[in-house]
């Protein structure tokens, strides 16, 4: 629980597209996309990727009391550990699930497909804890106590949210797999203005992107931390975060990334699993 007023955050999960465990990736994690706000007594989480798994843990030591988890969007780098957050097998638990409605599919038909037979031995609907649903459409904001979230449409195949989360005139932004423009994003600029924290997906190097050492990956929905840079200073953000590590990158790929990425913008730090923020 983070102090009244006061927000609490910490990376569970900080890589992209698969769980990369091993001697290799052991100091940033191998875990895929999960975060933990607390804005006072509120639980946010950022995505339910393999990293979740242990935040369930953690929570369960805890007073039982409502969790909501924003989805970015349900790719399984993203979603794949909601089946293993452990409070979701307890009834003392109420849990909202927020995100976009995909095509025809309602948020709970998305959830109900991921655990559908043959692909997960139970069904959403034998959950133990309350399971809702809170469909968000691209301009909305939400407001829940005194926690303010806005959202941003990101540019990623199948579409994807950016959110900024606002409490105690503190500011946490999260826009992960995304892939810049030819100029700067002017909705996620709007939605990054004066952050206290950036968090944004870096999954590929520049060479890596413009395709010096193999096939490009322009149009894979994924961006660089030079391109998250121009957005971390034209919005005037305190602290850039690189996320989404690409399954490749090991450690010390990601520490020299990270050196980089200082050399441009002082405050910039790679995210590892355990790296706390106190706002
Ligand atoms: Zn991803
Ligand atoms: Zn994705």
């Amino acid at each position: 629980m983070a102090g009244a007023g006061k927000m609490y955050i910490r990376f569970w999960g900080v890589r992209g597209s698969i769980a990369t465990p091993g001697r290799e990736t052991v100091r940033y994690g191998g875990d895929t996309s999960c975060i933990e706000i607390r804005c006072g007594r509120e639980i946010f989480i950022l995505d339910a990727g393999s990293g979740i798994r242990k935040l369930g843990a953690k929570i369960l030591k805890e007073k039982p009391q409502h969790i909501s988890i924003l989805f970015s969007h349900f790719h399984w780098d993203h979603i794949q550990g909601f089946p293993f957050f452990a409070p979701v097998f307890n009834k003392e638990y109420s849990i909202t699930l927020v995100g976009e409605r995909k095509m025809n599919f309602t948020l709970e038909q998305l959830f109900t497909a991921q655990m559908m037979f043959p692909y997960f031995p139970l069904s959403l609907s034998e959950l133990d804890a309350k399971i809702s649903f809170h469909e968000i459409t691209r301009n909305d904001s939400i407001i829940k106590n005194s926690v303010t979230i806005k959202l941003a449409c990101l540019n990623h195949p199948g579409g994807c949210i950016g959110y900024r989360i606002e409490y105690g005139g503190k500011s946490f932004v999260y826009a992960t797999d995304t892939e810049h423009y030819s100029c700067i994003d002017k909705s996620l600029l709007d939605l990054s203005l004066n952050a206290d924290v950036l968090v944004y997906d870096c999954n590929y190097t520049e060479d890596e992107y413009s395709g010096k050492n193999g096939s490009p990956k322009s149009g894979w929905g994924h961006s660089t931390w030079n391109q998250g840079i121009k957005i971390a200073k034209a919005a005037k953000v305190k602290k850039f975060i690189l996320f989404h590590h690409d399954p490749s990158h090991d450690d010390e790929f990601i520490d020299k990334l990270e050196k980089q990425a200082q050399k441009e913008f002082k405050e910039s730090y790679a995210a590892y699993e355990g790296m706390e923020i106190n706002l």
